[in-house]
C-alpha cells in the first residue's frame, strides 16, 4: 500500500474488482452509502493506504451535502473506529471475499456484497459490460456466477481484465478485494 489520497482514490478506481466499482460508483451517484457499504469499500480503501485524516477527508467530500456537525456526528466516529482510534481501538482489516459472500448480505438500499453472488443475472451482465468486457467473457463469466462459483467468476473477470486469455498463465484465485486490485495493477506477483 502506498501513498493514497483522499484526491487519488477515484483515479485508482479502474483497478477495482466489481464490488468495490459498484460501491464507488453509488457512493458517487447517491453522495451518500449505508453502513455495510461504508464499511467494505472503507476498509477496503484503508487497505489501499489511505489514511484516516485523507479517509476523512474523502468521506466528507463524498457526502456532500451534509453539514460538518451532522459528518461529525453522524459518521467520522466510525471512520475513525475503523482505523482503531475510537471505542475499542481495534486495528480493522479489510474484509475477504469469503466473508462478503457468506455474511451479512446486502437488503434493500444496500450497496455492499459480492455482485457476483448478490446481483440478479441481468444486472450482473450489465456491470460487467460497463466494465467493457467482451460478450463471450461476460456469458461465461456470468454462467460461472449462476453456478455458485463466485470468486473463480471474479478471477476470470481479473483475467478478462489482463486481457489474458484461457491457457495463459493464469493469476491467483482471487480471495479479497485488495488482492484483486494488487493483481489488476501489477502490484502483486
Ligand atoms: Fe469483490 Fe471478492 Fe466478490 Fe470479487 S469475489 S467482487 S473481490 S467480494
Amino acid at each position: 500500500a502506498g501513498a493514497v489520497s483522499a484526491d487519488s482514490v477515484d483515479s485508482l478506481a479502474d483497478g477495482f474488482p466489481l464490488c468495490m466499482q459498484h460501491l464507488h460508483a453509488q457512493l458517487a451517484a447517491d453522495r451518500h452509502l449505508r453502513h455495510g457499504g461504508r464499511m467494505q469499500l472503507g476498509l477496503f480503501l484503508k487497505g489501499l493506504g489511505l489514511d484516516m485524516q485523507e479517509a476523512l477527508a474523502y468521506w466528507r467530500r463524498a457526502f456532500g451535502a451534509m453539514t460538518d456537525d451532522q459528518f461529525a456526528k453522524g459518521y467520522a466516529y466510525n471512520i475513525r473506529h475503523n482505523y482503531g482510534a475510537e471505542g475499542r481501538r481495534a486495528d480493522y482489516a479489510p474484509y475477504s471475499c469469503h466473508r462478503i459472500i457468506t455474511t451479512n448480505p446486502p437488503g434493500p438500499g444496500d450497496h455492499h456484497g459480492c455482485p457476483f453472488r448478490h446481483f440478479a443475472p441481468e444486472r450482473l451482465r450489465a456491470a460487467l459490460h460497463r466494465d467493457r468486457l467482451p460478450d463471450a467473457d461476460v456469458r461465461e463469466i456470468a454462467a460461472l456466477a449462476a453456478a455458485g462459483h463466485y470468486q473463480v467468476a471474479c478471477t476470470r473477470h481479473l483475467e478478462a481484465r489482463l486481457l489474458r486469455r484461457p491457457g495463459d498463465a493464469q493469476p491467483a484465485a482471487v480471495t479479497s478485494p485488495n488482492q484483486f486490485f494488487d493483481l489488476c495493477s501489477g502490484a502483486a506477483p
